[in-house]
């Protein structure tokens, strides 16, 4: 065996970050060992001892050095640090191009596994960077009911897993890593990674996805990750019997209100206007909680500050409420009551933002909130972007919808109108070649 440094994670049942560090040494092939806290309180304290008082899973050591969470252990990923520390960084130097591609897909949610399947079965090998959320929105989903095919529902990670075996068997090759920048001033794209890694490519989909947003407010930096969450399914379990507050009214809300009753005293819900923008089939889910008395929920109100600390966790929070809603934007009126309120862990489910700072300067347009603009319509080409060779599929095209099904779909369509593309791009180099040898024979 070579001289690797000791991986440990500590995981937990039902969590999604805890799978994707694994996802992330097995693709550096690594090899790590867990500790499964899951109903063993003394490996718990270990891992709380161990991490600095943070009781949140993953918990990643190298050669015992807290790396942190998922969040910690991806940013150094990016960096390309986390390679430094296994001993496995690449000596390319600095700008070099490492590969030339025909198709670069960003992202492994559901948009680019799909993506990937279809353009590998084109015979385009698609290189995967998976991005700074591999697998995406799913795999923090515990279960599918509504992706067809499925009677019984299957988990996120799962059928994200099943669409990775099936993207690989066909030729798409997956990387762990972060596009920072595609170049589109010159053909092929010059894609750049975080870590430093710069490939070309003909064309290139963005199925980057969307990323969960927080609120921007005091306490937020310092307690996220203690008793501030923006994924219920993998922090709920570390707070049971404590009050818990989920902030949002959005479908999102209401399924992690719904899961979180499974371990909280009682659930209360936040939401800054007086009607929920969530499906009736959560509100009615939701509101047979609150007739059984496991959910509260508090309308027109708002999280102004968080308070707590990083050793005790969240101890309470401050609102505001205002019969007329959006609370925040009349604080100055003397109807709005600000209180503090007592509550052992925050969740945060308030939507999220597109995933396209990489694209920034290429020229391909998006909206206020930084979705791509794709042609859309009829007919062949609907997910073109402005610049020809770069498509876009999923979420971070479509802020309506955002079923892993429609994405699916999406994902589909980049890759059909890619494969036409890089078609159109070979016929016009091959006519290029016919042509020269004739005009050197005059
Ligand atoms: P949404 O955008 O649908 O909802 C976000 C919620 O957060 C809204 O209620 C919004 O309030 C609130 N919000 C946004 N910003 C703030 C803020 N700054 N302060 C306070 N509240 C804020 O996002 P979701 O993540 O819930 O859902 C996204 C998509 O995913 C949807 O299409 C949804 O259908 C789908 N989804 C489906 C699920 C399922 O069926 N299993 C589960 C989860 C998501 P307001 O309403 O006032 O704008």
């Amino acid at each position: 065996m070579s001289e690797q440094p000791r991986v440990e994670i500590y995981t937990k049942e039902d969590c999604p970050y805890c799978e994707k560090a694994k996802d992330l040494f097995d693709s550096k092939d690594v090899e790590y060992e867990t500790y499964n806290v899951t109903g063993d309180d003394d490996l718990f304290e270990e891992m709380v001892e161990r991490a600095d008082g943070r009781k949140t899973a993953p918990e990643v050591f190298i050669d015992d050095e807290l790396i942190g969470g998922w969040d910690d252990t991806s940013a150094l990923d990016e960096t390309g640090e986390l390679d430094e520390k296994l001993g496995i960084a690449d000596d390319t130097e600095d700008g070099e191009v490492l590969e030339h591609r025909k198709l670069i897909i960003a992202g492994t949610g559901i948009a680019g596994l799909t993506a990937a399947i279809y353009a590998g079965r084109s015979n385009n090998e698609p290189l995967v960077i998976e991005g700074d959320e591999p697998g995406g929105q799913l795999t923090l989903t515990t279960d599918v009911a509504n992706y067809p095919g499925f009677p019984e529902g299957i988990s996120g990670p799962e059928l994200v897993n099943n669409m990775k075996e099936q993207a690989t068997q066909f030729g798409a090759e997956l990387e762990n890593g972060i596009i920072e920048s595609v170049d589109s001033d010159q053909r092929p794209f010059r894609v750049e990674l975080t870590n430093g890694d710069v490939y070309t490519a003909d064309a290139v989909i963005a199925a980057s996805g969307a990323s969960a947003r927080t609120l921007g407010i005091p306490g937020e930096d310092e307690l996220m990750g203690y008793g501030l969450s923006t994924c219920a399914t993998c922090d709920g379990a570390f707070f049971r019997g404590e009050d818990m507050l989920v902030v949002g009214g959005g479908d999102a809300a209401m399924e992690e209100a719904t899961f979180l009753t499974k371990f909280a005293d009682t659930v209360y819900i936040a939401h800054r206007r007086d009607e929920f923008r969530a499906e009736d089939y959560w509100v009615d889910r939701v509101e047979e909680k609150v007739e059984e008395g496991e959910i509260e929920i508090m309308k027109n109100t708002e999280v102004i500050e968080l308070h707590g600390s990083q050793e005790e966790g969240v101890d309470h929070v401050t609102l505001v409420e205002n019969d007329q809603g959006h609370p925040t934007d009349r604080l100055d009126d003397p109807e709005t009551e600000e209180f503090d309120f007592d509550v052992g862990a925050v969740f945060f489910a308030i939507g999220h933002t597109p995933n396209t700072d990489y694209l920034e300067g290429t020229g391909v347009e998006m909206d206020a909130d930084g979705y791509l603009k794709t042609k859309g319509g009829d007919g062949g080409g609907q997910t073109e972007t402005h610049v020809p060779g770069i498509f876009g599929a999923g979420d971070v095209v479509d802020y309506h919808y955002q079923q892993a099904v429609t994405a699916a779909g999406m994902g589909s369509k980049a890759a059909l109108d890619a494969d036409e593309y890089l078609e159109d791009l070979e016929r016009a180099d091959s006519s290029i070649e016919e042509v020269e040898p004739a005009a050197a024979d005059d």
